[in-house]
């Protein structure tokens, strides 16, 4: 859960997804994705009412905006839509510009990073909420210079949901996926009157899970009408989600009679949950998805990057300072622990940096210094295609 401000302290003038508070003194606007922790202030009439009367701008991804022009249409004018992967030049105010290229953040649809780049030299890349292979960073081509060098950022603004040795690694999406419609399947197929709850944590951000339970399992998610209106804002979720509970024997309805959605029978019912939090410290050797004592089924699933993607992202941006986006409200003692991996992680990158320098004309060893493969530099002379296996497609 996103607890970043607003404010780009690097950048007056800017806010990223925070529409409240000092933030209604910001000139330009930035969405990363539409989930409301960091939609803060977007629906008040005050943030809206300052972005029509001021002539002001905010600035999304092409599916972020389709999602806002239904969600709030009286703003739809001052809504605009950034290419992915191009470098845009964006007004500030009059004498302030500043330029901004989306990446794909691969944690749901249409969810993008800002790489923000000023005329001042500051370098600054906010994540949002992401989740991209260690492999696939290296290859977006904003982050290299002309000479193909990875650009010197300055600060990372950073999703540190997972940012924890007990979440070293997390099954890649598309394992999990598959294991959760292997796990559905099993039981929808065996008894056309069985049925599966799917008991997930969070209210929203399954979009990418409901679009592979239609794709494979050919039945849309039963939900209720508050969770349809939502789901429903996304193109490409159209099919995936229905409000007729008689249609599927998947649900993540409101369950009425007690635990038990009225279109099951408690008999006849599977329960699944989705988490990444019950495997924290566990290699996976007992696999991605097991069972408990009382029957009910878990899958190991995550949106948001493992530990070890962070570091990657890390260790090949080294960035001179991060600034934490997920801070837990209720645990100091866990929020001190943060800033001391984080330094830690910013120690090792600046000494990598010194030694950089301070050896010119030899290649250095990173392992050395105790952290994986030495990281290119230069991008190889290869055509990504900005083709990222890392959102399931
Ligand atoms: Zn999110
Ligand atoms: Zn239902």
């Amino acid at each position: 859960m996103s607890t970043f401000e607003g404010i780009i302290k690097e950048i007056p003038g800017i806010s990223v997804d925070r529409f409240d508070g000092k933030n209604l003194n910001s000139t330009a606007f930035f969405l990363s994705h539409c989930h409301s922790d960091h939609m803060s202030g977007l629906n008040t009439v005050s943030f809206q009412n300052k972005l029509i009367t001021d002539n002001l701008t905010l600035y999304v991804s092409s599916v972020s905006a389709e999602i806002l022009k239904r969600l709030y249409p009286e703003i739809q004018k001052n809504v605009q839509t950034l290419p992915v992967e191009q470098c845009s030049v964006v007004k500030v105010h009059n004498e302030w510009h500043v330029s901004v290229t989306c990446i794909p953040a691969g944690h749901c649809p249409g969810s993008v990073m800002f790489l923000f780049e000023t005329n001042h030299g500051s370098r600054i890349l906010y994540t949002g909420d992401f989740r991209i292979n260690t492999e696939d960073i290296t290859k977006f081509k904003c982050f290299y210079d002309k000479f193909n060098e990875v650009k010197p950022v300055d600060k990372i603004y950073l999703d540190t949901t997972f940012f924890s040795p007990l979440y070293s690694s997390l099954p890649k999406r598309q394992d999990s996926l598959d294991e959760l419609c292997k796990l559905i399947l099993n039981w929808t197929t065996l008894d056309p009157a069985n049925c599966v709850k799917l008991d997930l944590r969070a209210k929203y951000g399954y979009e990418y899970a409901f679009k592979e339970i239609f794709a494979k399992c050919k039945m849309p998610v039963h939900v209720d009408q508050e969770k349809f209106n939502f789901y429903s804002l996304i193109p490409e979720m159209d099919e995936c989600v229905t409000t007729n509970g008689n249609e599927t024997q998947i649900h993540n309805c409101k369950f009425i009679q007690k635990d038990v959605c009225v279109f099951c029978n408690k008999d006849k019912l599977r329960i699944i949950r989705l988490s990444a939090f019950r495997w924290h410290g566990d290699d996976f050797t007992r696999g991605i998805s097991e069972v408990d004592s009382e029957g009910v089924f878990y899958v190991c699933y995550s949106t948001h990057a493992s530990y070890q993607e962070g570091r990657a992202l890390i260790n090949f941006l080294r960035p001179k300072d991060i600034h934490v986006c997920v801070k837990e409200p209720n645990n100091p003692d866990g929020n001190v622990a943060m800033e001391i991996l984080i330094k830690k992680e910013l120690d090792r990158v600046n000494r990598i940096e010194k030694k950089k320098v301070e050896s010119t004309n030899k290649l250095f060893s990173i392992e050395q210094i105790g952290w994986g493969e030495p990281r290119k530099r230069s991008r190889k002379n290869e055509d990504s295609g900005g083709v990222l296996d890392s959102p399931p497609r």
